[in-house]
Order: C-alpha cells, then structure tokens, then sequence
C-alpha cells in the first residue's frame, strides 16, 4: 500500500459510541498509520429525526479520549470538506439525479413493514438480514424517469437479476451476494427528503477519494449494494476490509446489547483507554466490572 492510502472513520450519530464502534475505527486509524496514509472522520448525521448534534459532539470527544486522531474532519477541516453529511446534500442529490436518469432506481410507495409482511422474513432474529423486496412490486421500466426532484417518495435501486457480486475482502478473503437472493431492491432515497445510508456513503467515499473502506462485517452485505452503486454511477470501488464484531461470551453482539459499554460510561468507570485498546480480548477483561 502506496502513500495514496485514504481510510475513515464514520460514525452516525444516533448515540454515544460504544467499545464496538471504537475497536472498528482503532483498527482503520492503524491500518491508515501502517500505510502512511490519511484518515477521515465523517459525521454521517443524515437522519433528521434520529441523528443529534450533542452525539456529533460526542463522537468526536470519545474518540479523542480513546486514543484517536484523524488527518481531515469537521472539528479540523480539510479538502475534502464538509465533513457532516447534512452539509452535503447537493452532491446526493446529484446522484439521485444521475442514477435515475440512466434508469437504475424508481419511485416506490411502499413502507418498510410492507416489505417485511411481504417477505415474512424468514430470520427476524438476524439484525442485519433484510428482508427482500418482492420482484412483482417492481414498477414498469421507465417508471420515474421524468421526475425533477425526488419529491416525497422512497427511491429504489433495481438490481440486476441473480447477478452474483464479488469481492475480495482484506480481512475475509473473497465474499459473494447473490442479487435477489441474498439483497433485493434497495433503497437510495427516502422520502423524508434525504439520500439512504448506500447511496450517501458512495458518493462521499468516492468525492473523499477513499481508497480502502475498514467498518464492521455487519456491512459485508451493503458492500456489494455500494459496488452496484459505483458501478452505475462511473466511480470507481474503494479496497474493504471488515472488522469482526465484538461479542459476549455468549456471542452476542455487543452494540445493542449493552450500554454500559459507551466509551463514556467506561471513561467514568475508570478505565483507561490503553488497557481497553491492548487488551486481546476486550469483552472478557470487562466482563467482570460492568
Ligand atoms: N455510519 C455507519 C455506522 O455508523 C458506518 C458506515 C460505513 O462505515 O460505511 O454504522
């Protein structure tokens, strides 16, 4: 890896960060030191009604505290800025725009509890199985083409049938998702006016020019959704390079498990950034003082 390396670090902030989201971006801070590179941090506070400024705030000051720094960011400019998604959205929507003029995504009415009732998906219990969008709720070709504005609609990319997506994770080694199989028809615009989490993440990664992408392996299936993304709109793909998510004892994912885990609840305890960041197996040396 060249000095062109580019990373980043990508919170959304919809909380206070826990011990999972740090090891995650510990590990693309080294991997951006390793490679002489550059790291970003990206405020990714799209969502309007669940995203908060004192949880921006927040990120920032914990992630200082445990021990990171980045190149580029909205506490010390850069660039490539701005560097908080709502600041962001004529790039987005220029996007939508591009995408739907080349007929890749269409207007869709339907919510997500229709999706799943439709799907009945098979395994509620998998956080990060979504369920299929049913194929007969495709509208016609063409469906959209003319509008000038997203207006108050979900948008939906239209995956191609069965293709199977490749690619060869840093970490993982090579990874494939069968279109309609595995992920259907996604969503890229909501219609609360802002892009969905797959298309903002695309069009920043490639403006920011990242050049490997290092986030949690809950994402491996977006990953190939963005892949189809680059493709359709001419850019080209990042490296990736998925974390493995940090478990209970009883495999557990942690995130939504614990709170007592946000790095600001661990700062008050006591502990010390150090131990918690050298430390082989995290979740055992806590285990017994939360
Ligand atoms: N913002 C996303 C999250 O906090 C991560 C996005 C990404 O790394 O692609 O889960």
């Amino acid at each position: 890896m060249s000095s062109t390396y580019r990373g980043r670090i990508a919170p959304t902030p919809t909380g206070y960060l826990h011990l999972g989201h740090a090891r995650t971006f510990w590990i693309a801070m080294e991997r951006a030191r390793e490679a002489r590179g550059q790291l970003i941090f990206r405020d990714e506070n799209l969502d309007p009604q669940r995203c908060k400024p004192e949880f921006s705030q927040g990120a920032i000051e914990d992630l200082r505290w445990f021990g990171c720094d980045w190149d580029e960011g909205p506490d010390v400019g850069g660039p490539s800025g701005p560097y908080r998604q709502s600041e962001r959205h004529a790039l987005f929507l220029q996007a939508w725009a591009r995408l739907k003029d080349a007929g890749y995504i269409y207007p869709c009415d339907k919510s997500r509890k229709d999706v799943a009732r439709a799907a009945q998906a098979p395994h509620p219990e998998e956080e990060a199985s979504e369920p299929i969008y049913p194929e007969s709720w495709r509208p016609p070709l063409g469906t959209g083409q003319a509008a000038d504005s997203p207006g108050d609609t979900n948008w939906r990319f239209r995956v191609p049938d069965e293709r199977c997506i490749e690619f060869d994770d840093g970490r993982l080694g090579p990874c494939a998702f069968t279109c309609l199989r595995d992920f259907g028809d996604f969503l890229v615009w909501r219609k609360d006016g802002v892009p969905a989490y797959e298309l903002a993440v695309v069009v920043d990664d490639a403006a920011m020019q990242i050049s490997e992408v290092v986030r949690g392996e809950d994402l491996l299936i977006s990953t190939a959704r963005q892949l189809l993304l680059y493709q359709a709109l001419g850019l080209k793909a990042p490296e990736f390079y998925h974390t493995p998510l940090l478990c209970d004892t009883t495999g557990q994912r942690l995130a939504k498990r614990n709170r007592s885990l946000t790095l600001r609840e661990l700062k008050a305890a006591g502990h010390q950034p150090a131990n918690l960041r050298t430390s082989d197996d995290w979740w055992s040396g806590l285990e017994d003082s939360i």
